[in-house]
């Protein structure tokens, strides 16, 4: 089956993790594309109708989990702010604990933080300083994959922190973006729904 049938691909030889069994075509079909927001020439995935509906927001996390079931991580990092919608439940999932990514200025406490370029402007991001311990095994889950300076600031950050990032998991990833070039090398990326 093709990546347009609904199937997640990713980097990882085929055989460390099973085929997903979770059947992602509805997901594919609630994004919703909407042109030139929120700017001129992007075409913004809206993954709002599958937040809305408790059968599809099931199915997504399921989907999502599954990616990382197998990988004995002990916390799931999230990026605001969309992220954090996916990760957390994820983390619940799995009985991990959430650690945010957030825009600068948001934390309260001890941070490390990066600046980075986006598809549309510029960002900058954070994280406690003792949000993981060196060596823990951590996964990023994002919401979408575009350029790849979001994920691979964030992953940089994990990094600073001694972070083990045994994988990355993206719902949607803009494949035409070639963003997984801008991230770790060695470090297996799961997109659920590549476009
Ligand atoms: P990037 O750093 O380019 O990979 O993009 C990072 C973040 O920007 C993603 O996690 C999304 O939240 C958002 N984003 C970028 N492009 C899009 C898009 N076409 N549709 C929806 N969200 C997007």
């Amino acid at each position: 089956m093709t990546a347009a049938a609904g199937v997640a691909r990713s980097r990882v030889p085929l055989q460390t993790r099973p085929a997903m069994t979770t059947d992602t075509t509805p997901l594919r079909a609630a994004v919703r594309d909407v042109p030139d927001f929120p700017a001129p020439g992007i075409v913004f995935k809206d993954i709002t109708p599958m937040l809305s509906d408790g059968a599809l927001f099931k199915r997504t996390i399921d989907a999502l989990t599954e990616t990382v079931a197998e990988s004995g991580v002990t916390k799931i990092v999230g990026i605001d702010a969309r992220g954090f919608i996916f990760a957390a439940a994820v983390a619940d999932r799995l009985g991990c604990g959430f650690v945010p990514v957030r825009k600068k200025g948001k934390l309260p406490w001890r941070t490390e933080g990066v600046s980075y370029d986006l598809e549309y402007g510029s960002n900058q991001i954070e994280i406690h300083a003792d949000a993981i311990a060196p060596g823990e095994r951590v996964w990023l889950v994002d919401d979408v994959l575009a350029t790849g300076g979001t994920a691979a600031a964030a992953a940089g950050l994990i990094q600073r922190l001694g972070g083990d990032l045994a994988g990355m998991t993206f719902l949607i990833e803009l494949g035409f973006l070639e963003g997984r070039k801008l991230l770790p090398a060695r470090v297996p990326v799961e997109g659920v729904l590549i476009y």
